[in-house]
């Protein structure tokens, strides 16, 4: 009977400290989850996942991929010819094109700062900007 009250007593005592210790716990783990979170944020948001549209070395449009929600596509009309670029969250591709070659199509969708999409003959290309690869 003893026992067990002092079992329970201690018990309390232990609660009572954790609950302080949870709670000094939680709030420097939502400090530290909120520092993370902000950074992870901005550090995304500075590597990027900005597609730039280039037509014969001018910026056309940029379009910041990760702020994409619903797909879409974007006309481009130049002097050169015609090009559908497809736009979808993350992911950018050449979707329709009247140039001869068509490897802009074929090169399908891009993500990453790694190879550009390029099509020659209406000198267009669309990069993405930042990711490990320097450009
Ligand atoms: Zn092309």
């Amino acid at each position: 009977m003893e026992c067990r009250l002092t079992i329970k007593a201690l018990s309390t005592k232990i609660a009572g400290m954790d609950k302080k210790t949870v709670l000094f716990a939680a709030i420097f783990l939502l400090l530290l989850a909120g520092c993370a979170a902000a950074w992870f944020v901005i550090g995304r948001a500075d590597t990027g996942t900005e597609a730039v549209i280039t037509v014969d070395g001018e910026v056309y449009k940029t379009v910041d991929l990760s702020k994409v929600k619903t797909a879409y596509d974007i006309e481009i009309d130049t002097e050169y010819g015609h090009n559908t670029v497809h736009v979808e969250p993350g992911a950018i591709s050449v979707s329709e094109a009247d140039c001869p070659d068509g490897i802009c199509v074929r090169q399908g969708k891009i993500s990453t700062g790694g190879v550009p999409i390029i099509c020659m003959p209406h000198r267009l290309s669309i990069a993405i900007s930042g990711g490990d690869i320097d450009a």
